[in-house]
């Protein structure tokens, strides 16, 4: 199985991205994550994208796009499957990293999006801001990380509605119910990736689901 996640920061990408890798037993891709261990580790990339991070701004395309060949050759030589967090950011990353993925056997089968409030996201990301300390969680870069988040990172994806991979998840519940529901929908689209071809497929939108058992749909969720 190979997933990518778009979803605004503080949705649950690194959990369900967890969940995900350990339910399929394939390598959880993180670029916050790699990019805050070179940070850490004072590597000289590292050091060219400390600044970027605390800002909450996008590093360079060709760093992320480094790491996502890097990443799917890993990948391929340990199985084949693949959860990516964090990558793609917009639609320039989104059509490389697609090149990328053709050129190596490797496109992904199904592009996750989780939907949530920008109020909830504010809220989650506060109350992690006090626990983990994280140099981006500040009131002021996360409202930026949001902005961000609605011009260049939701467009792309309607790109990959049209492609036929796209499945949306109301990320507004508590993580456990999320999970289940994103892992009960991978394991039942599992054996058709590899049949179906993508222009024969449809979006998968099972935000809906609240609203056809009666409750009344949210009015923004990005
Ligand atoms: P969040 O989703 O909470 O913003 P991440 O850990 O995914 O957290 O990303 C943290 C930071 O890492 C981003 O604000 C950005 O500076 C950088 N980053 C991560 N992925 C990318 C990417 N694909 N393109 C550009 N910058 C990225």
């Amino acid at each position: 199985m190979r997933v990518l996640m778009i979803a605004p920061p503080g949705a649950g990408k690194g959990t369900q991205g967890a969940l995900i890798a350990a339910h399929f037993d394939i390598p959880h891709i993180a670029s916050g994550d790699l990019l805050r261990d070179h940070v850490a580790r004072l590597t000289e990339l590292g050091r060219a994208v400390k600044e970027h991070l605390d800002r909450g701004e996008l590093v360079p395309d060709t760093i992320v796009l480094d790491m996502v060949r890097a990443a799917f050759i890993a990948a391929k030589e340990a199985g084949g499957g693949y959860v990516l967090d964090g990558i793609p950011r917009n639609m320039a990353q989104a059509r490389a990293a697609y090149q990328i993925g053709l050129e190596l056997g490797m496109t992904s089968n199904v592009a996750l999006h989780l939907k949530a409030s920008d109020e909830e996201l504010i809220r989650r990301l506060l109350a992690r801001a006090a626990l983990e300390h994280r140099s981006d969680d500040t009131e002021d870069v996360i409202q930026k990380r949001l902005a961000l988040y609605h011009e260049v990172t939701h467009p792309i994806v309607a790109w990959y509605g049209e492609r036929g991979i796209l499945v949306s998840v109301d990320a507004m519940r508590p993580a456990e119910q999320v999970g289940r529901e994103i892992l009960t929908a991978l394991e039942v689209m599992r054996p058709l990736v590899d049949l179906v071809p993508e222009s024969a497929r449809r979006p998968v939108d099972l935000t809906s689901l609240g609203a056809a058992f009666g409750q009344t749909p949210p009015e923004r969720r990005h």
